[in-house]
């Protein structure tokens, strides 16, 4: 057959036609278990009962309106993650990209607002917001700007985790008005800052009148053991973006804002035709109900302990191992060299993972998965890392 597809991405030689909670199945029925959950999608695991539930009842019902139009469920939705975020209002879009793209038009308007005319946003080494135009500009990775350009104005890029960088901006000529970081870098491999560097960060943006902008698209949601990684912290950002496990697989991005951030929007400010609708809304309420009702947050804390600590122990005695950090379920695996291929020795082995900055395991396992899949994990991934860096 011809492929009439665009030249996007580089797919692995194969299909999964079916999934129940961790496991997937391929177009010739062997069983996978997967430890990436469609990139930090799929938390609840594939096929979730309450989600088919809520998805087939809806549909049944009504999927879309429009934005022109009351929708109760938007606004059910809005109220739950106020409540856990300790943020007061919600702007929905499609997409983790289109989430930072609001986070970003909000910056700008908080910057018009003091009559600034390049309203500037810091934003990090290594990090990764999408790839809009935007958003691409904020990445931190030269590889997804490339041909791109003119990049978008009114970035600056710091190291990540260091604040001494971030202080030194305070005092130049600029028109600052937000920085933005992800709690923990996801496709910038794993990067963990120390503790204090979000306080310190929220300290200055005080200071400096800058709004705080987390990208919890990845890390948000019980990944990390928290709801929101910020939340390890004890501090409140001013904007934070959700996007990839919200609708368990179902298109749905957020927005949520606090204080001033939270009032700039006004009709014909921003929109989407798509954002927050009936069907992608019911999906964001149950996931919801589901991590709150399974304590999900809780056991993703337990298994990713146990992971990490297990596979800590089985490959203390590998030198080609530089570390193994993780919160919660991200976890990451840094090795010495490039291992890109053990994707594929992973698939042989049954086993779905990924890799990512070139030299680190990344591991995204659905909140529900249970001991006997973290044993199955932990063993699996350990023999093909051993036999990974002993072979050349
Ligand atoms: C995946 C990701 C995005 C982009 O989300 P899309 O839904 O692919 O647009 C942005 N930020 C972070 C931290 C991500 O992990």
């Amino acid at each position: 057959m011809h492929n009439a597809l665009m030249d996007t991405y580089k797919r692995l030689p194969i299909t999964f036609v079916r999934g129940e909670g961790a496991w997937l199945w391929d177009t010739n029925n062997n069983r996978y278990l997967d430890a990436l959950s469609g990139i930090a999608v799929c938390g609840l695991g594939h096929a979730h009962p309450d989600i088919t539930q809520a998805l087939c009842q809806q549909a049944s019902t009504l999927i879309h309106t429009s934005n022109l139009y009351g929708i109760p469920l938007q606004e059910e939705l809005a109220a739950l993650l106020t409540k856990i975020s300790g943020m007061d209002k919600v702007f929905f879009a499609n997409s983790g990209a289109e989430a930072n793209e609001a986070a970003l038009k909000l910056a700008r308007l908080y910057g018009r607002k003091r009559g600034y005319k390049i309203p500037t946003v810091v934003v990090m080494e290594g990090s990764f917001h999408g790839r809009t135009l935007a958003t691409l500009t904020a990445t931190g990775n030269r590889k997804v700007q490339a041909g791109f350009e003119p990049l978008v104005q009114g970035f600056i890029r710091v190291p990540y985790g260091d604040i001494t960088s971030l202080n030194n901006l305070a005092t130049g000529n600029n028109e600052i008005v937000a920085v933005m970081v992800e709690p923990i870098q996801g496709e910038g491999g794993i990067n963990i800052p120390n503790n204090d560097y979000l306080p310190q960060i929220r300290d200055l943006c005080n200071r400096q009148d800058w709004l705080l902008i987390t990208d919890e698209i990845q890390t948000g949601l019980g990944r990390t053991g928290r709801m929101f990684a910020y939340q390890h912290h004890g501090i409140i950002p001013d904007i934070v973006t959700i996007a990839k496990s919200l609708g368990n697989g179902v298109p749905i991005g957020a927005c949520l804002a606090t204080g001033q951030a939270a009032t700039l929007f006004e009709p014909g400010s921003h929109g989407s035709t798509f954002g927050g609708n009936l069907l992608a809304c019911r999906a964001a309420l149950t996931v919801l109900t589901v991590l709150e009702r399974d304590n999900l947050v809780e056991r993703s804390a337990n298994s990713g302990s146990s992971i990490l600590t297990e596979l800590q122990q089985r490959l203390a005695n590998q030198p080609g191992v530089v570390t193994i950090r993780g919160r919660g379920l991200m976890i990451g695996i840094e090795l010495v060299k490039p291992c890109a291929e053990l994707v594929t020795t992973a698939l042989d082995s049954k086993l779905l993972i990924n890799v990512t900055a070139e030299r680190v395991i990344r591991l995204l396992p659905p909140l529900i998965m249970d001991a006997t899949q973290i044993q199955f994990l932990v063993a699996t991934l350990s023999g093909l890392i051993e036999r990974f860096l002993s072979s050349n």
